[in-house]
């Protein structure tokens, strides 16, 4: 074209790549990979576009040194470590403190990613904040919101089962969760079970975990392990095949059932004592037809909603966002219903001292 020069191609060099697992713990302590930087104070995610705009970000993460929080006790263990409840020296804040041993791999760190953005840009109230995370000496430790009530698991430890009214409460917040997890960010949980759904004194239940900590233990040789892990997955996950969002369906239909009934489900009575083993779990859940709520105990939208969960076929469960509008949730939504009321009366999980 007249009065332009023709663009010269631009070569760039392009220089060699380190593999990622060398730069760990450098002597300056840092490692950086795209978004994702990891040094002793912390392991972030940091947009390179938003690092360039904000240089303090660095400070920031300062706030979060891991001596600064101190260990006030033990309140939970997994099978990746321990959970502690902790404070900020100076902000007085209170933290669940979640340590995870591991080595981490390339693939481990594109699921830690993964977590970290959804927690760090979480819109959703009833997803648990993450607010950092450290590693160090082979430890990561996740910074997360204190949920001062514990876990579903905790819950059915000391009431066995839950009223309909309350249980369309607390499956209408996880469903929330659900939808933004799985609509909005396009991730699949994973992981869904009762000690994965944390409630605090409000009454505000939240999801937990997204599947990391099982990715991190199965990376480190742990999976035969694992206790529970296995229970809540799909017929087409624990056998093998490809899974989606409506994974995460059966097993919030599973949790709801056992919460309902006071048992888990695929244990076929109170008297029948012992744990499955892998192998019988995956013949029942497979082979077996799929549990339902018994008519007879419970109102025909409390099946009917168990049932729309726990379909053998992904296809005939229904998507979070439908279930959001299923005539068992709408039935209580406008009842005033307090599920701060019932967690408030029972043993807290943990007494906190100051
Ligand atoms: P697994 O490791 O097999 O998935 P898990 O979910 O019980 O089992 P963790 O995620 O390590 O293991 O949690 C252990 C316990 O710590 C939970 O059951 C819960 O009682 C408690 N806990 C975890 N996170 C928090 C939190 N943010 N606030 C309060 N308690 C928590
Ligand atoms: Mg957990």
């Amino acid at each position: 074209m007249k009065g332009t020069k023709p663009l010269k191609q631009l070569k760039l060099a392009v220089p060699a790549q380190e593999t990622p697992v060398d730069k760990f713990l450098t002597a300056s302590g840092t490692f950086q990979d795209g978004d994702l930087r990891l040094n002793q104070r912390g392991l972030r995610l940091i947009s390179e576009e938003k690092e360039t705009r904000t240089p303090d970000a660095e400070e920031v993460d300062m706030q979060f040194a891991l001596e600064d929080l101190e260990t006030i006790k033990v309140i939970g263990k997994g099978s990746g470590g321990v959970v502690q409840l902790v404070r900020h020296k100076w902000m007085g804040t209170l933290y669940a403190l979640k340590g995870i041993q591991m080595n981490i791999q390339e693939t481990v760190r594109k699921q830690i990613v993964q977590e970290l953005k959804i927690n760090q840009a979480s819109l959703c109230p009833h997803i648990v904040v993450c607010y950092h995370s450290f590693y160090h000496n082979g430890v990561i430790s996740l910074v997360l919101e204190y949920m001062d009530r514990g876990s579903l698991a905790d819950i059915i430890k000391q009431v066995k089962t839950i009223l309909e009214p309350y249980l369309a409460v607390l499956c209408k917040q996880v469903l929330e969760g659900l939808v933004y997890l799985h609509h909005e960010r396009h991730v699949i949980h994973r992981d869904i079970k009762p000690s994965n759904l944390l409630v605090n004194h409000k009454g505000e239940v939240k999801i937990t975990d997204f599947g990391v900590s099982a990715v991190l233990a199965s990376s480190m040789g742990q999976r035969d392990t694992f206790v529970g892990t296995y229970n809540y997955m799909s017929p087409e996950r624990i056998s093998g095949s490809s899974y989606d969002y409506k994974s995460d369906i059966w097993s919030l239909g599973l949790v709801i059932l056992e919460c309902a009934i006071g048992r888990f489900p695929y244990i076929p009575s109170e008297e029948e004592e012992g744990w499955l083993s892998f192998y019988e779990l995956l013949e029942a859940i497979v082979d077996q037809p799929a549990p339902c709520a018994p008519p007879d105990q419970f109102s025909p939208e409390f099946c009917s909603f168990v049932s729309a969960c726990i379909q053998k076929d992904p296809q005939q469960r229904l998507s979070s966002l439908e279930l959001l509008n299923h005539p068992f949730i709408k039935k209580f939504e406008d009842k005033d219903i307090d599920l701060g009321i019932l967690v408030s009366s029972l043993d807290p999980p943990v007494n906190v001292v100051d």
